[in-house]
Order: structure tokens, then sequence, then C-alpha cells
């Protein structure tokens, strides 16, 4: 039998090639793994019943001497992407047993390069929130310890490739989800530039700020995912390619350290020192590490609640009961839309509709909505210009290892978790969390960010840093 934990998708794509192994095997291996452990650990909403449909098929493409990035490699998907025929609810009850009509641009990708779907993984509501406690559904345990999260929103997908149940997941990052979930499984979890893959049949959050990416167990297999779903698309207008941000500074290996920042209250003693750790290794590794000021990225984290909400109050409008999913009859069609939003939603769902709501509004959209856009284009050009000195940022990816179930049911608390995540949404840029140390026997992560369009550079320091 195939043990997935020995695997990477980059060995495991040569060893197809070699036939060394069949889709069918690794496919049945993936299947077996999620059998023998979901059962505890819950990343799995579904595991799709065509999974060894799609195997078979890619070894046809093996066999006709094909040559895919991805050809016969099990990978898991999160629960608010599109997959044709399938069910996707984004972690709602409001989307129960919704098919999806068509293919996400992402996924239609990964099919291409010749990806198995093995099944979508759990989520917290619409991606809101940083434990995957949220979801409708089921709560996902970390399986580096089961009495703890796995961080979210997108935990499913973190915890199935932690568990050794895929080699490689997507998930969506609007304020950190796919880069906490990461740090919390100890795996590599990357954001890419705003832009840099389709959103087309991705289930929105914040439209202005999502972006789907890879969880892997390497720099490597990030790369080779995020090759497979880049790049301009027609259904996406804000989508991008290679030209968009053509101004390019040569890479001089130079990391800046928003120290203030980083010595923020609330920071784990341990998380500090594998901080510190980390700089020192960077040094080691030929690297100057030099500190930086970043005044206003702080604010990242207010700009980022207010505008989140607004961009949620509206895109969850078109859950009215008729179109999609849950319909609960009323009195009339608004009692219908009241009752279907009031038992379809969540709580953490519906605090958010209030609260966009609410910063939308007239009379208050200048105090909060407009200002938080104005933080935004400050935070922007900050970090934009810090840039032009340094190739990358680091920061800790969260200020403290996975947290125990029911421990952050403050809603600012849990905002919290996303102090060191959101200036990348905020901005556009992309960031990589890499597994760097422990704390007792957590994993946790070291987070860099970089200019718009400079993945590349991420990629590189991820591969010295991780010794690839
Ligand atoms: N924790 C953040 C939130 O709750 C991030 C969500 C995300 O990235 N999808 O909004």
């Amino acid at each position: 039998m195939i043990d997935l934990s020995k695997l990477t998708i980059k060995s495991a794509a040569e060893a197809l090639k070699k036939k060394d192994f069949s889709a069918r095997e690794i496919t049945e291996a993936s299947l077996n793994a999620i059998k023998e452990k979901d059962g505890e650990v819950h990343a799995f909403l579904e595991v799709f019943d065509d999974a060894l449909f799609q195997a078979d098929e890619a070894d046809r493409r093996i066999a006709d001497g094909e040559e895919l990035s991805l050809l016969g490699v099990p990978i898991a998907i999160k629960d608010n992407m599109l997959f044709s025929g399938h069910c996707s609810t984004a972690g709602s009850k409001i989307l129960e047993g919704f098919t999806a009509p068509y293919d996400a641009t992402a996924i239609k990708k990964l099919k291409e390069a010749g990806a198995i779907l093995v099944g979508r993984t759990n989520m917290d509501e619409f991606a809101m929130g940083s434990s995957t406690e949220n979801s409708a559904y089921s709560v996902t345990r970390n399986p580096h310890d089961l009495g703890r999260v796995p961080g979210g929103s997108s935990g499913g997908s973190a915890a199935a490739l932690a568990g050794e149940m895929v080699l490689g997941s997507l998930g969506s990052d609007t304020g950190g989800s796919i880069r906490q979930p990461a740090a919390h499984c100890g795996v590599v979890g990357l954001k890419t530039t705003y832009g840099r893959v389709s959103r087309h049949g991705l289930i929105a959050l914040a439209s202005s700020f999502d972006q789907i990416g890879p969880f892997a167990k390497t720099v490597t297999d990030a790369e080779i995912i995020y090759d497979a779903i880049k790049g301009r698309d027609s259904m996406d207008s804000t989508s991008i390619d290679e030209s968009t941000y053509a101004h390019r500074k040569e890479y001089e290996k130079v990391i800046g350290v928003p120290r203030a920042f980083v010595e923020e209250e609330g920071v784990s003693a341990a998380v500090r020192k594998n901080f510190d750790e980390a700089v020192e290794k960077f040094e080691s590794l030929g690297y100057k590490v030099v500190d930086i000021s970043l005044p206003s990225v702080p604010y990242s984290l207010a700009a980022y609640y207010i505008i989140l909400p607004a961009e949620v109050s509206s895109n969850l409008a078109r859950f009215d009961g008729v179109k999609y999913g849950l319909h609960v009859d009323g009195e009339n069609s608004i009692d219908d839309y009241f009752k279907t939003r009031g038992e379809g939603f969540g709580r953490e769902t519906r605090r958010r509709l209030i609260l966009g709501t609410y910063v939308l509004s007239s009379g208050y959209y200048d105090a909060y909505y407009g200002k938080a856009q104005k933080a935004k284009e400050l935070i922007t050009s900050e970090l934009r210009q810090a840039f032009r000195s340094v190739d990358l940022i680091m920061t800790p990816t969260t200020p403290a290892s996975a947290f125990k179930f029911g421990e952050k049911s403050n809603p600012l608390e849990m905002y919290l978790e996303d102090i060191f995540t959101v200036h990348a949404n905020v901005s556009g840029c992309p960031a990589i969390s890499l597994p760097f140390g422990k704390e007792g026997d957590l994993p946790l992560g070291i987070e860099l960010t970089a200019d718009l369009g400079r993945e590349d550079n991420l990629f590189m320091a991820g591969k010295d840093f991780l010794g690839e």
C-alpha cells in the first residue's frame, strides 16, 4: 500500500510517470487514508464518488504518454469552489444540497493538469472565521492535537493535507484563511497576488480580497499547484497575467522586519523566540535582514473588518431562498426571505451582515467604509514603498499556536488571529506561510510577504529556508 506521508506532489508525479504505481493505486491510498483517519479529523464534508473514475482517466492519459504537472495526484478542494455536478455549500446550511452547474476556473485548470479531486473539505461558513468552528456541518480537528482547531477558514483543506490524506489541497484566502491554518497544521500555504488566480466559480466572500491558493507540504509543491491554476481569465475581469506588474526589482535577498509590529502585545513568547530563530536562519543562508517601520500596517485589521463585512452584506444578498439552496416558507415573499436567511445563515455570518449593512448605510458610510478605503490605500502605498528597498517582509503567521475548541468565543479575540495576515489581502500582495518551529508539540509558521506580482521571491526564499 502506498504511504502518502512519504510522498510529495513532485515525487508522486515522477513515480506515476515512471509507472511505479498507478493513479488508481494512489487514489485508493488517499481514499483509504480518509476512511481510516477522517472519522476523527473531519477534514472532509464529502468524498467524491467519482474519484476512482477520475483516476482511471488519469491512468489512460499516462498510458497515452501525456505529461502534466498533476496527472494522477490526489488533491482536496475547499467547499466554496464549484466542481460541476458536485455539491458545494461554502460550509453553510443555506446552500445544503446545491449542485454546481459549472466548474470554477481554478477547478477546471486543476482537472486540465490531471489532478484527481478526491473530495470537498470543511470550512467556516462562507469562509468567515479562523478555526473552522463556524461550519454549519461539523468541526474539523487539528491532526497534531485533536483537542485543538486546525485554524480557518480553510481548516478542512489544511487538516486533509496535514493528516496525510491527500498530497495537496486548495483553500481560499480573504484575510488569512490559507496561511493561518497552514501555520497551525504545519504545512505550506500560499496567498497569491490579488487577481493571479481567477475567482470565477469561487463562492464570493469579499470580492476585492478573495484569492484561491494552494496548501502543500513543500514550497516546490505549492509552486506546482500555483502554476497550474494561475492566469488571466475572461470570466474574471480582475484577473491578471505576468505582464501586469512588470517593474521588477532584482532579487537581492533582503528581508524587512517590522519590529514594532512583530513585538506587539498578544504574541506568545514561543512565537517571538521562534521568529528570532527564523531571522537567524535566514541570515545564516546569506540573507540580509533589516528592521523597517510600517506604521500604518497594523491598521490593516481594522480596515479589513469594515471592508469585509461591507462586501459580505452585498455578496450574500443573492441568498434569498429563491435562486439557490434552502427555501423556508413564510407568510409572504418578504417573510420567506427573512425566514430563509434567518435559518440558513449561522451566527457569525449574521453578525457580519448586520455590521456590513451598518458601515455602508448613508449616515455612516463616510465615517466607516470611506475611512477604511482610505486606510487601505495608505497601507498599500506604505508596503509598496517598503518593497523598493526590501524583497520580502517577514512576520510570524499567527500570534500563537493552534488554540482549543471554544477558546476564542469572543469574536474580537478570534479576529485578532488575523493580525499578521490581513495586510496582504488589504494591499493585494502575495504572501506565504512556511512551517517552522514548534510551541510544545504544535507547529508554528513564518510568513513572508512580497510585492505585487512577486510570487517568485516567495518561492525562492521559501525553498532556501526549507532547504528544498
Ligand atoms: N479570519 C478571517 C475572517 O474571518 C479570514 C477569512 C478568510 O481569509 N476567508 O474573515
